[in-house]
């Protein structure tokens, strides 16, 4: 994995549906601005290149495997840092992308469905230019939470099942977070309101920003 060698800062957010995720993006998004950086919200998939597949896919309009459908959202990665990500984080004046999902999506969600982290991980060694985030946080709430959060609108069985996967999905999380600590990989609780949550990542941001530049 090549480890972001560009001048800016590039920052991952991840978790369930309704974790929070995209809060806490923006809320980065914002302390970077009010640094002076250049700061730019993102996500995936990023779509960038068309993929209807992969829109079809997620819609269920198109019935693939799981291995499949990882692979079309690798691809979606592909060209989200061909075309966004590295365009703006190899600025020379100082930038920040924030990503509201990147790759650790492709992994939770790939190992929830029982793909191995190491058949995973080399879909991800093919990708050209590909750029471990400088920092990942992921907002771990519990599945019930974060399905009130999202107030979708399901049968009872529909919304039985969509927990028990979030809640497979959040388990990868977990394990993910464990095995890639000392990787700027960070789990943060998400139970919180948004501003104590928050509180929580500012120092993370600090440090990060320290260790840059010094
Ligand atoms: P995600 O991007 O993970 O799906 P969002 O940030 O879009 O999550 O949040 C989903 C919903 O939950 C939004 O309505 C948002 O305002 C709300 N929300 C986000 N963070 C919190 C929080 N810490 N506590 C309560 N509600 C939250």
């Amino acid at each position: 994995m090549q480890e972001n060698p560009y001048p800016g800062f590039f920052i991952a957010v991840e978790g369930i549906d309704g974790s929070g995720k995209t809060t806490q993006a923006k809320n980065i998004v914002r302390w970077y601005a009010s640094k002076g950086y250049s700061a730019v919200y993102t996500k995936e998939p990023s779509y960038l290149d068309d993929q209807q597949r992969l829109r079809q896919a997620i819609t269920g309009a198109l019935e693939i495997s799981s291995l499949a459908l990882q692979e079309l959202f690798i691809e979606d990665r592909q060209a989200h840092l061909e075309r966004e990500i590295i365009p703006q984080i190899g600025k020379k004046a100082p930038t920040a992308v924030i990503s509201d999902r990147y790759f650790l999506s492709t992994m939770a969600y790939g190992m929830a469905t029982d793909i191995s982290f190491e058949e995973l991980w080399q879909l991800h060694r093919k990708i050209r230019w590909f750029v471990f985030p400088d920092l990942t946080i992921i907002i771990d709430v519990a599945a019930d939470i974060a399905f009130e959060r999202t107030k979708e609108k399901k049968s009872e069985a529909d919304i039985f099942e969509k927990k028990d996967t979030m809640g497979k999905i959040r388990a990868q999380y977990t394990a993910l977070a464990k095995m890639l600590r000392n990787d700027n990989v960070y789990m943060i609780d998400g139970s919180n309101s948004p501003e104590a949550i928050f509180a929580q990542i500012e120092p993370l941001l600090d440090k990060l920003v320290k260790a840059k530049y010094h």
